[in-house]
């Protein structure tokens, strides 16, 4: 745990006791100040007062801050009445990565951000850094919160998945480097829209003094323009990356290969295709961030080739669960919209298509030009009857009650059938919530179940694509 001295003696209100705020609220105590703290559901706040800490007892007269969890909205869609009440009184709203920041100023930060591929970055440019031999905590908005991450000094590295609601609460940020790999619309209620949004993500560059890294994936409009501004602004050392076009001073992929751009002549650094873990173009671009915030830290490329290649992946985004046979069994449970599963279903061919769930806005019919890859779908969950109306006369198809049975099916279709490369894909396009406590118990199921029925299946290194 990192303990946070700099507010020693003072009164702190920690406002939300999810994970993130317990882990807040301990810090704060071990640090010596006076907490008190707040949930709006009364279950939380009564099982933190159990721990000992304080009600907040709504005066914020002699407050230093108020340590804001980012999971409650606090200015969209309503202001929520404690923090128009904290900003009146001129108290600042902060969340748990600022007290990491403010009490462990002397190690590199490394910030990512984005709306997709944050996590799979993170870990990624996290794997980097320790097999390169670099002292390394990662964690934020992925994994571990801020304050139970290991306290570093000025040799460690903190490599930081922050969302856009964290990005809001940081006013101590000033990244080494600073990762924004993609923007599309998401969250746009929290944020009152595409504007606030943006300005949210393009806080991931703020306090960057000093020509630090501003690493910016350029493929979509927004972040393209977010690039111009940085250039002109003149103040970052900007590394455009792309995984679309070569740009000169950046990092990108053509065909498949990652180039090192940032200094002069274009040097490979290696050949994704051959990179099983991190399947498609959507993880080239992930791939192409974490080697430039790898660079604009001083690592060799040999260094960040050797990275990628042991690089293990993430469970639940096309995590490769067995291989039998001819096989594969790919855990794709975080693919909870069209969107994402689109990314996976580019990459295989002879797909056993299982999905379905508590279904989401726009469903599956713009995933209809890849409906040639899927052999059979096999549907579960609230969305059944619905996919099943549109991919009627277009794919054969089988409704089940659970996910047990759709993939002991589909399993069983796979290795019946014999085609080459099969791929039996959990890639639902819905959330979890219908079925499952969430997409992470969903896939473990899926995963357990593959094991169970093909025991002694451990993964091999999964053909690339
Ligand atoms: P996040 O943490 O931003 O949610 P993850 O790394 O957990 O992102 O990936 C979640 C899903 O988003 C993946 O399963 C994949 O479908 C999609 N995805 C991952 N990286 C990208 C990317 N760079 N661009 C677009 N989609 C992506």
């Amino acid at each position: 745990m990192v303990p946070t001295p700099h507010y020693a003696g003072k009164r702190v209100v920690v406002m939300g006791l999810g994970k993130s705020g317990l882990s807040a609220a301990a810090s704060l105590r071990a640090g010596g100040a006076k907490i008190e703290v707040w949930d709006d559901k009364k279950a939380s706040l009564d099982e933190a007062t159990a721990k000992g800490f304080p009600a907040f007892n709504d005066n914020l007269a002699d407050v230093a801050a108020v340590i804001w969890s980012p999971g409650v909205p606090h200015g969209f869609p309503r202001v929520h009445p404690l923090a128009a009440k904290a900003r009146a009184a001129h108290v600042p709203l902060v969340c748990d990565v600022d007290l990491l920041l403010e009490a462990q100023p002397a190690a590199t930060v490394v910030a990512i951000t984005g709306t997709n591929g944050k996590s799979t970055t993170t870990s990624l440019t996290a794997h980097l850094f320790q097999q390169a031999g670099r002292k390394t905590a990662v964690g934020g908005n992925l994994g571990i919160p801020a304050l139970d991450l290991e306290p570093l000094a000025k040799d460690g590295t903190y490599v930081l998945e922050l969302s856009s609601y964290q990005l809001e609460l940081v006013p101590h940020l000033a990244a080494d480097t600073a990762v924004l790999l993609n923007i599309t619309p998401d969250h746009l209620d929290r944020h009152g829209g595409m504007d606030g949004y943006i300005a949210a993500k393009k806080r991931v560059f703020v306090g960057q003094r000093g020509h630090r890294a501003a690493i910016i994936g350029i493929d979509d409009e927004h972040c393209a323009a977010i690039c111009e501004a940085l250039r002109k602004d003149g103040t970052h050392r900007v590394i455009p990356i792309s995984v679309k076009q070569a740009v000169s001073g950046g990092v990108y992929v053509t065909d498949g290969v990652l180039i090192d751009a940032t200094a002069g002549a274009p040097r490979t650094i290696l050949d994704l295709r051959t990179v099983a873990r991190l399947p498609g173009a959507h993880n080239w671009q992930n791939a192409a961030a974490a080697a430039a915030a790898a660079l604009s830290q001083g690592l060799s490329i040999d260094a960040i080739a050797a990275g990628l290649k042991t690089f293990p992946g993430l469970k639940h985004r096309q995590e490769l669960v067995a291989v039998v046979n001819n096989a594969a069994f790919v855990n794709d449970s975080k693919a909870t919209n069209a969107d994402a599963t689109e990314k996976a279903l580019v990459c295989y061919d002879n797909i056993y298509w299982i999905a379905g769930g508590l279904p989401k806005e726009g469903g599956i019919a713009p995933l209809a030009p890849l409906f040639g890859r899927v052999r059979h779908a096999f549907l579960i969950g609230q969305a059944a009857s619905d996919f099943a109306s549109v991919l009627k006369g277009k794919v054969p198809l089988s409704l089940f009650e659970s996910l047990e049975a759709a993939v002991a099916a589909a399993g069983n279709m796979a290795l019946a059938e014999k085609l080459p490369q099969a791929t039996v894909l959990l890639s639902p396009a819905c959330a979890s919530f219908d079925m499952f406590k969430s997409f992470e118990h969903r896939g473990d199921v899926f995963r357990d179940t593959v094991l169970k029925l093909w025991p002694q299946t451990a993964p091999q290194n999964m053909r690339a694509s």
